[in-house]
């Protein structure tokens, strides 16, 4: 069984730098993509419905069209682009959240410029929750998790997001990304001892959830670049041999790579350039 599990983090259009235009994806094409995947007869659980299903053995209830939706770093335009969009087409997703940011302004991306974003505030991701969305743990504040020095740090920056949320949202947080998707062995050990299910990395693949390790699980990065049909070919495109040792070698080299040059965050093949198709406004960003 193999479950694409998507990755995208904001629906607008507010973009200051060029490196980060590919993380946002206007919400005419999020609708375009939405549509696709509806078109496609393919079926949203959220990330810890899946995990769910996986440990309780009860994988067969995984619809054959699923679909994993996931939203990092928890916007305010998840709430007022995405999920209004979500909701006009029943469909659901798991949002991922930095909780030191919850309610402030992004100032982990002032060296890229686009540190104005502002997070959701505690009432709205209650507000997200209570429409159907899974609020999962993104660390506390967003650090290259693999790069940590010291193991009190790394724990409290994989312990603390999930305590926040709880008692924020009143029940268990099971689902865990890694900012970046950076891990290491030690990161993946210490997120399956702190009480979650699962956890995400980032490699344009499909999941396999009852083969892979479910604290490294694949998600594939959506671009502006993706329209309903190539984010179809995407979803489609099956693993192979190549697909994956050429994910783990990628990893190696960019954990060398951020170890000589230091943080280069998001440094990560994109699944447009990698399909080779052009940007679905056919205007290059
Ligand atoms: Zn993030």
């Amino acid at each position: 069984m193999e479950v694409p599990i998507l990755m995208y983090h904001s629906i607008g259009r507010a973009a200051q730098s060029r490196k980060y235009k590919r993380f946002d994806v206007p919400p005419d094409v999020f609708a375009d993509q939405l549509d696709g995947l509806v078109a496609a007869g393919m079926q949203t659980i959220t990330a810890g419905q899946m995990l769910a299903a996986v440990k309780s053995g009860k994988a067969d209830d995984i619809p054959d069209r699923a679909v994993v939706l996931t939203f990092d770093d928890a916007f305010a335009d998840f709430e007022s682009a995405a999920l209004p969009a979500l909701l006009e087409r029943r469909m659901v997703a798991t949002v991922f959240v930095p909780t030191a940011f919850i309610g402030r302004r992004a100032s982990w991306l002032d060296d890229i410029g686009e540190g104005y974003r502002r997070h959701m505030a505690g009432s709205q991701l209650r507000a997200v929750r209570a429409a159907g969305i899974e609020c999962g743990a993104h660390s506390h504040s967003h650090p290259q998790l693999d790069r940590l020095g010291s193991p009190c740090e790394l724990a409290d920056e994989i312990r603390r997001p999930r305590c926040i949320l709880e008692d924020l949202l009143n029940e268990p947080v099971t689902t865990f990304a890694y900012p970046f998707g950076y891990h290491s062995g030690a990161v993946r050990r210490a997120v399956a001892n702190s009480g979650y299910v699962g956890a995400f990395r980032v490699d344009n693949v499909r999941s396999r959830p009852l083969d892979d390790d479910l604290f490294a699980l694949p998600r594939m990065t959506v671009t502006p670049r993706l329209n309903a049909s190539n984010i179809i070919s995407a979803i489609e495109r099956r693993r192979t041999v190549v697909s994956d040792g050429y994910a783990t070698s990628k990893r190696h080299g960019w954990r060398w790579a951020r170890t000589v040059l230091g943080p280069a965050p998001e440094l990560m093949v994109e699944i447009d350039e990698w399909l080779g198709v052009t940007d679905a406004a056919g205007s290059p960003r």
